[in-house]
């Protein structure tokens, strides 16, 4: 789990924590609010009505007492026998008052107390009675003395009983009071903890979410300026450091360089191994072009496998060269890729400010163009210098001249023949092409065809080639010479599902036997696709020409995968001829492709054949055919036409 869902989770719990607080909180409230009302229901609707009415019961008595004097002063019997109704209504009224006390009585204690009310009461009741009969009677005498003696100390014992019951009544009270404090003593603090935990809580939940949106923040504008497979920084980051070096370099009117660079054989890696072994090339790459540069220095990823390195502290051209030597030395140590070492290395362009240019766009393209040149020099790197730029066509402006190009008939084909070793005659032709540039000039295919090839456009450009190959084919043989023709097509061509049928129409509307074309396609663009390869080989196959691997060496395929293929030919890259005589590895390398290659059922072409060592040497080695300088240049037409008219390799001779 990342820290990023690890924060959301804990801000989830927290959030979920506090509201479950506030909720605990507002109930415990709202029980503690309920309670309390129930305990001043109960002091003021029981235990104050209780009081009162034990006091009404003993005013009652009190007045039933008085009555007696009040009837002994009579002399009337009928106002004494009207007195004594009134002396048993108060009792009456004291009876009915007990009765709602009794109906009232929760606890034992209370019913105990009103027992003993009842008790004395009822010791009481003879001698009241007898009191009103000895005064009706007429013996007041009498009557006052059980009045005095017995009437009364029995009434205030019945009285001292109600008391016990009303200070009783009054304890209760207070109890209950005490209670109601004490509750709410224990639940203010149990809100106040609950508070104070609610409170801490939310305090570290916003410092988290705080911290969170900040991490988050950061993250975003991380990505926003750096690359983030090689983590390091963007085109737009290394576009705003550009800048400032500028600005300060003007201000400080110090000079700086700018390197670009990209991988050589980067492609390649990434169509045969696949995107996954070109990540780890790229993440390598960064580490090691990081780890030749000061704090200071900036090195960003421009895109694909193009990066630019920004000397801040190189004020001169030899330091610069320095730290590019060290840089191409670094990316040169081959990268494991599950137990395979890669091996690539860069090409580095490189330009000082402001010598070369004083705006970002200058200074790139110079820095662009001098690292193009780089690839064909041995070192590595290359210094811009102005005649660079004589033949260096920017890509962008490229790629809808390239358009123009086809449609404008630009694009001329040059012819290079190819040498049967059995008899030392041509035995066909490779079509290469070229761009006739109203500016540029003359441009060799290496200076368009990766365009091309990027921007979808080698789609008609091949289908152009095909075409005017095989209407030059047509016309030589209305000359009377039968040359097949090789054309190169690429990884894109092969992957198009149109491109078999294409071919095919081609073929029949120019009216070319399938067996006077060859396609060639290279190692490289074969492995990239290899299931849409075989599939398109085969349809090409079973149109009736010939297919040939071109560039072979330099690929990562097996022979073995060639064999399903229905591959005619296999033309061994040019690298490894040349120098053959001189390198021994490459002369064992030519020497064990031409013998797989016949173990195979394959023909083997030399390409690069520039002395007549090499060519001597390949003959030895049972190569069957070659091409070269030392044979033929390629070519135009005309220039073609005369080379068959006097070369001792024509056949004519
Ligand atoms: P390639 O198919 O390997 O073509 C052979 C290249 O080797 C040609 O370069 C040719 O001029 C050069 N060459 C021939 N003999 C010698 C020699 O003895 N010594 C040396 N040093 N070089 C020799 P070119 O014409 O510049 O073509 C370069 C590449 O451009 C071709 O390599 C091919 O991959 C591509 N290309 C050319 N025409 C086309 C095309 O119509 N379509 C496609 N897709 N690619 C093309
Ligand atoms: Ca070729
Ligand atoms: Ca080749």
């Amino acid at each position: 789990m990342s820290t990023e869902e690890k924060l959301n989770i804990a801000l989830k719990i927290g959030f979920g924590l506090v509201l479950l607080l506030l909720v605990s909180s507002m109930l415990i409230g709202l029980m503690q609010m309920s309670a309390t009302n129930n305990r001043l229901e109960k002091i003021v609707y029981q235990d104050m009505v209780k009081r009162e009415l034990a006091l009404s019961s003993s005013l009652a008595l009190y007045a039933r007492l008085n009555k007696f004097h009040e009837m002994i002063m009579m002399s009337d019997v009928f106002e004494q026998e009207a007195e004594s109704h009134n002396i048993r209504k108060l009792g009456l009224v004291y009876l009915d008052i007990r009765r709602k006390l009794e109906e009232l009585a929760e606890s034992d204690k209370e019913r105990e107390l009103l027992g003993n009310i009842r008790e004395q009461v009822v010791k009481a009741r003879p001698y009241t009675e007898k009191v009103i009969t000895e005064i009706i009677a007429g013996d007041k005498d009498k009557a006052v003395t059980i009045l005095r003696d017995k009437a009364i100390p029995n009434q205030n014992e019945v009285i001292d009983r109600i008391n016990e019951y009303i200070s009783f009544q009054k304890s209760e009270i207070d109890n209950a009071v005490k209670e109601a404090i004490d509750s709410y003593h224990e639940t203010r603090l149990l809100l106040l903890l609950l508070g104070s935990a609610t409170f801490f809580i939310g305090i570290v939940i916003s410092i988290v979410a705080i911290r969170s949106v900040s991490i988050q923040a950061k993250l975003l504008q991380h990505q926003a300026m750096y690359d983030g497979l090689t983590n390091l920084p963007n085109r737009a980051l290394f576009a705003d450091r550009f800048n400032q070096a500028i600005l300060y370099g003007r201000r400080e009117k110090q000079s700086f360089a700018l390197l670009t660079m990209d991988l050589n054989r980067f492609k390649e890696i990434n169509d045969t191994l696949g995107h996954e072994a070109g990540d780890t090339v790229l993440q390598a790459a960064a580490v090691q072009v990081r780890g030749c540069l000061r704090e200071s220095d900036t090195v960003a990823r421009m895109g694909g496998d193009e990066f630019a390195v920004l000397l801040a502290t190189a004020t001169d051209l030899n330091g610069s060269i320095t730290v590019a030597r060290k840089i191409l030395a670094a990316v040169k140590q081959p990268v494991d890729y599950k137990g395979q070492k890669l091996e690539i290395d860069a090409s580095l362009g490189i330009v000082m400010f402001p010598e070369h240019g004083d705006n970002p766009d200058e200074l790139l393209r110079a820095a662009d163009v001098a690292m193009y040149h780089a690839k064909e020099g041995q070192s590595g790197y290359r210094i811009y210098d102005e005649e660079l730029n004589d033949g260096m066509v920017s890509h962008l402006v490229m790629q809808n001249e390239i358009r123009d190009a086809i449609n404008n008939n630009e694009l001329v084909l040059h012819y290079q023949p190819r040498i049967d070793f059995r008899n030392n005659t041509i035995n066909g032709v490779e079509a290469l092409v070229r761009w006739q540039h109203p500016k540029h000039g003359l441009l060799a295919p290496d200076k368009f065809i990766p365009q091309a090839e990027q921007s979808g456009l080698i789609k008609p450009l091949t289908y152009y080639v095909l075409r005017e190959s095989l209407m030059q084919c047509a016309e030589w043989k209305a000359r009377g010479m039968t040359l097949p023709v090789s054309v190169n097509i690429s990884a894109i061509n092969i992957q198009d599902p149109e491109f078999p049928g294409q071919v095919a129409r081609l073929l029949e509307e120019i009216d070319v036997p399938a067996s006077q074309l060859e396609l060639e396609l290279t190692e490289t663009a074969v492995m990239a696709e290899p299931v849409r390869a075989v599939e398109c080989i085969k349809k090409l196959h079973d149109l009736g020409l010939q297919v040939a691997v071109d560039d072979f060496g330099t690929g990562y395929s097996s022979m073995a995968y060639l064999k399903e293929l229905l591959v005619a030919r296999i033309k061994i890259d040019r690298s490894f001829v040349t120098d053959m005589i001189d390198n021994h590895n490459d002369a064992v390398i030519v020497r064990s492709t031409v013998e797989l290659g016949h173990n195979l059922g394959m023909k083997v072409i030399a390409e690069g054949v520039e002395d007549q060592n090499v060519w001597d040497r390949l003959k030895e080695m049972g190569c069957d055919g070659a091409q070269g300088f030392y044979m033929g240049r390629p070519l135009d037409p005309v220039e073609f036409l005369a080379w068959m008219n006097d070369s001792p390799w024509s056949s004519d001779k």
